[in-house]
């Protein structure tokens, strides 16, 4: 018997193979495997989740390969939108630039915001270049079904991959347009001393100790599933879905800057601060850059200046979210008033490595300050 291989076979391993360089072999053939599917409903928008278990990766692996197919035009991305009200999903968004703050349901009528995180999913399909699909592949039960077994990817899931960030720099959201994500954790760092280093190291060498620090910090985000959303002069801002992660790479950059500052020949000592909030934000272009606005992002900020290096410091709504992971450490809590904010807000200070080194009453000078 001969065994007819379909067309497309021969133009998902050619496509797939762009991949080798950037993607386990292991891992790529099964993906080749899963596309090469004859159920053409499992490539047609479909759930990251789902496609995670078929490759028996995690999501985290699985989103940055479909993402990295995205850019070589293996995949189609879509950011679709499910209706609050009927619970239908309208597939009409190809790019984030797409989305509106108000969506309309074309099922129902029902007007609503654009949450990035709770209403707006990503989805993947076969470039039609690749495999055309039949009228078939199209099959709303099926996704529903799928979705409930498997559980969805959020919008605001991608936009926190640092892999989708780097590989699409201009995909955002039109001009005066704004997306609501209604749970983010912000983590913002900061250089304490660098002036200093500056002055007495000189360029050059100042340069290269700060230029590590950074190197270490995006490191830590990104193995942590956040994303950086922007670098101010010595620091930066990160935002992540999953708090337990925020604050284990606050937790990890804390400990690597110590192991950096151990490693220095020179006599300064570089002091990272790092401060954290949870809350919602809303989601903006500006400079052609994706930036995240709103109280959590200033309280994060505020936040960050109490922190004083070894040490993270956090609001009292993220520390009740992460209490358990961080019931090891030493810590002071505190009620206090932070500058631009109209009530008083409990602080948490965590001492990371060794304990604490303020005392309340220095923690009290220096908010007088
Ligand atoms: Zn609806």
């Amino acid at each position: 018997m001969i065994f007819f291989r379909p067309s497309y076979f021969r133009a998902i391993k050619q496509a797939v193979s762009g991949l080798k360089d950037q993607v386990e072999s292991n891992l790529l053939e099964k993906f080749v495997d899963f596309l090469q599917t004859p159920d053409e409903r499992l490539i047609y928008h479909a759930n990251p989740r789902m496609v995670a278990n078929h490759l028996s990766a995690d999501e985290r692996t699985t989103l940055r390969l479909l993402v990295l197919a995205v850019y070589h035009g293996i995949l189609t991305l879509h950011w679709d939108v499910q209706c609050p009200a009927c619970s239908g999903v309208d597939q009409q968004f190809i790019g984030l630039g797409d989305l509106r703050s108000q969506h309309t349901c074309p099922l129902c009528g029902h007007i609503h915001p654009t949450n990035v995180d709770t209403e707006v999913r990503v989805a993947f399909s076969i470039d039609e270049r690749v495999r055309r699909l039949s009228i078939s592949a199209d099959d709303s039960d099926f996704r529903s079904r799928i979705d409930q077994r498997y559980g969805i990817v959020s919008g605001h899931a991608l936009l926190t991959l640092q892999t989708f960030r780097d590989l699409f720099p201009k995909e955002g959201i039109p001009p005066r347009e704004s997306l609501i994500i209604r749970q983010v954790t912000i983590l913002f760092t900061d250089l304490a001393g660098s002036t200093e280093l500056y002055a007495r190291q000189g360029d050059t060498q100042a340069y290269s100790l700060v230029n590590q620090h950074f190197q270490m910090l995006f490191q830590v985000v990104d193995q942590q599933g956040g994303a950086i959303i922007k670098t101010i002069g010595d620091a930066i801002m990160a935002a992540f879905t999953n708090p337990l992660n925020a604050v284990k790479a606050a937790l990890s950059m804390q400990q690597q800057m110590t192991t950096l500052n151990q490693q220095l020949t020179a006599p300064e000592v570089l002091t990272l601060k790092v401060g954290l909030d949870i809350g919602a934000c809303v989601c903006v272009n500006l400079n052609s850059q994706m930036d995240y606005f709103g109280m959590t992002v200033n309280r994060a900020a505020r936040v960050q200046s109490l922190s004083q290096g070894e040490d993270i410091v956090l609001t009292d709504a993220l520390w009740m979210e992460t209490q358990e992971l961080l019931s090891g450490y030493a810590q002071i809590q505190e009620e206090i008033d932070l500058k631009g904010i109209d009530h008083p807000v409990v602080i948490h200070w965590i001492a990371v490595g060794s304990p604490l080194r303020n005392s309340r009453s220095l923690i009290s000078h220096q908010l007088s300050q």
